[in-house]
């Protein structure tokens, strides 16, 4: 499909005129407009001290080698959102090779590096993704994920059809039914991204700052309660009505307790292998006695509830406490862990380490607090499994998902599509 249909089909006709419109004034026909945007961005991040992910164009960056570089020291990241603006799952793989391989030498070659992907218009497909850990991306961050945050009969009939329009776009996970996490994709970590977005709020539902932040800090209360990851899109080019809504979800993020991490897309890839590798050793010490070891990366967390521990604890959250330590003993009558059927799916092993439970292959169902025999898992068990374990108190040490005592994470990321008027202009024509 050409991007002017593509955009046409995410949009709307009209809304795409209407975007023209708009798009006038949130660029310029040199980059300096952008640079503001990206200035306030910037400043907005720095007072809460944190950074932020920005996935830009190749083709866009080519033009501008120089303007994106010097934000790199400002704790900004840049990821590839593509060599040029077009839907990727489309282009045949050796096309995608080609993109993918032309984008990471304009990055170099303008002194940036970056090792994650995110596609124009979130799209995928097993060849892109084939791709993409070919050229030796670590992580991507393509799939949209839908929080249930927006009062859709409130919305005028205008409003209705945007959203839905968007929404039969993107077709994204619901966040009722899955769960907005990072997860490992072969040699890649998927980093899903948050929807409703800035485009949704401002372009399709004519939002305002009250409603946007509104939005947002509903969006974070959620994963707050849940333990999971808000990744904020918020395209700088939108700073300007988005700033005041930011800086709310950011103050928020920082009084939350426990912590909300806030952390840019690679970072969060790299934990997120990392504590997934982590082993914890938990080894019978005598009847009830349990010695429990944990080797993971600096940050890693341990939790526990229904124990007795032999060293220090603080109050954590959701019944459980955190350990200050990563050696220690415990007293309880079961071994307090997950166990799993040799016969079981690794999928289910898997799925289970990544959310930071200790996960022991064994026959002797009775021994461990919990035990999980299923030959298929498929993702949408995902939430009721973890309502098994985390709905009872069972004896459980465990791993906590996020470093430092965190109980959920927050990214805030932002694509840059172009830097002027002619790079907008160049990208209907798929350049
Ligand atoms: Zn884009």
């Amino acid at each position: 499909m050409n991007p002017i249909k593509l955009a046409a089909g995410a949009k709307g006709q009209s809304a795409l005129l209407n975007r023209i419109g708009m798009i006038t004034k949130r660029y310029g026909l040199t980059p300096a407009k952008m640079q503001r945007a990206l200035d306030q961005f910037v400043k907005t991040l720095r007072q809460f001290d944190c950074g932020a992910t920005f996935p830009a164009t190749a083709a866009t960056v080519e033009r501008h080698p120089a303007v994106l570089e010097k934000y790199q020291t400002q704790d900004i990241e840049f990821a590839v959102h593509g060599y040029t603006h077009v839907d990727y799952s489309q282009l045949a793989p050796e096309e995608q090779l080609t993109h993918l391989h032309r984008a990471r030498e304009v990055f170099a070659a303008a002194g940036i590096t970056a090792v994650g992907f995110r596609s124009p218009y979130l799209r995928q497909s097993n060849h892109l993704y084939a791709a993409i850990e070919a050229e030796g991306f670590s992580y991507v961050s393509n799939q949209p994920i839908l929080w249930n945050v927006l009062d859709i009969d409130g919305l005028t009939p205008t409003g209705q059809a945007g959203y839905q329009r968007a929404i039969d776009f993107y077709a994204p996970w619901e966040a009722s039914k899955r769960l907005s996490l990072p997860q490992l994709y072969n040699q890649l970590v998927e980093i899903p991204v948050s929807l409703p977005d800035d485009e949704i709020l401002i372009d399709r539902l004519g939002g305002n700052t009250d409603s946007i932040t509104k939005t947002w800090q509903s969006i974070l209360s959620q994963a707050h309660q849940q333990g999971e990851l808000f990744t904020l899109q918020l395209h700088p080019e939108r700073i300007a009505r988005c700033a005041d809504g930011l800086s709310a979800v950011l103050s928020e993020a920082r009084t939350l307790r426990p912590s909300v991490w806030i952390a840019r897309l690679d970072e969060i890839a790299a934990w997120w292998r990392a504590r997934a590798a982590a082993t914890v050793e938990i080894t019978s010490s005598g009847e009830g006695k349990w010695h429990v070891a944990v080797d993971g990366p600096r940050g890693a967390t341990v939790l526990a509830r229904q124990v007795q521990i032999d060293t220090s604890t603080t109050p954590w959250a959701d019944g459980y406490r955190q350990v200050n330590g990563t050696t220690f003993n415990v007293r309880s009558p079961l071994q307090p862990c997950i166990g799993i059927s040799p016969g079981a799916t690794p999928e289910l092993a898997s799925f289970l380490r990544q959310q930071g439970y200790i996960v022991e292959t064994g026959v002797e169902n009775r021994r461990y607090s919990y035990y999980f025999d299923r030959a298929e898992f498929a993702a949408e068990q995902e939430r009721t499994l973890l309502a098994q374990i985390e709905e009872t108190d069972f004896p459980l040490v465990r791993l906590s998902r996020w470093p430092n005592g965190a109980r959920s994470a927050l990214s805030i990321t932002g694509d840059i599509d172009a830097l002027t008027l002619w790079d907008y202009g160049l990208r209907l024509f798929g350049k």
